[in-house]
């Protein structure tokens, strides 16, 4: 957790440590997004930099999301795309990894279409590959 703060630090300051590969770095945002949806609210966030976070982190920390083998780059683009922490939570309590990995990945692209294809009919045309943007990988 100490190293992580560090590591956010870093990433937030814009300052550049030396060593730091571009996979740390990648991982550090990553990190960062996901950090930002432990908690409920900004009392909640602050009270746990006081008293740790036992009882008021939504889900555990990032360290723990990797150790447990949750992927993180799917659960920031699925949280950045409007999943709450909350229902990040209860997923993470009722579905195996590979079950939740496989929900967050559905959920990111899901949204992503949406963004990208807000009118139904484009996004189903888009889905048989009939659309103009995905020419080059239908
Ligand atoms: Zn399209």
């Amino acid at each position: 957790m100490t190293t992580n703060n560090v590591e956010l630090a870093v990433v937030s300051t814009g300052a550049r440590s030396e060593g730091w590969t571009a996979e740390a770095m990648a991982l550090a945002s990553l990190a960062h997004t996901i950090e930002g949806y432990r908690f409920a609210s900004e009392t909640d966030a602050v009270l746990a930099r006081h008293e740790g976070d036992e009882g008021l982190a939504l889900f555990p920390s990032v360290d723990e999301l990797i150790e447990s083998g949750v992927e993180l780059h799917a659960l920031a683009s699925a949280l950045n795309n409007g999943l709450t922490g909350e229902a990040f939570a209860d997923c993470l309590r009722n579905l195996d990894v590979d079950t939740l990995n496989g929900a967050l990945a559905n959920f990111a692209e899901a949204a992503e279409l949406h963004a990208t294809h807000p009118d139904p009919v484009d996004r189903a045309m888009h889905l048989w590959g009939e659309c103009g943007c995905c020419e080059g990988n239908a």
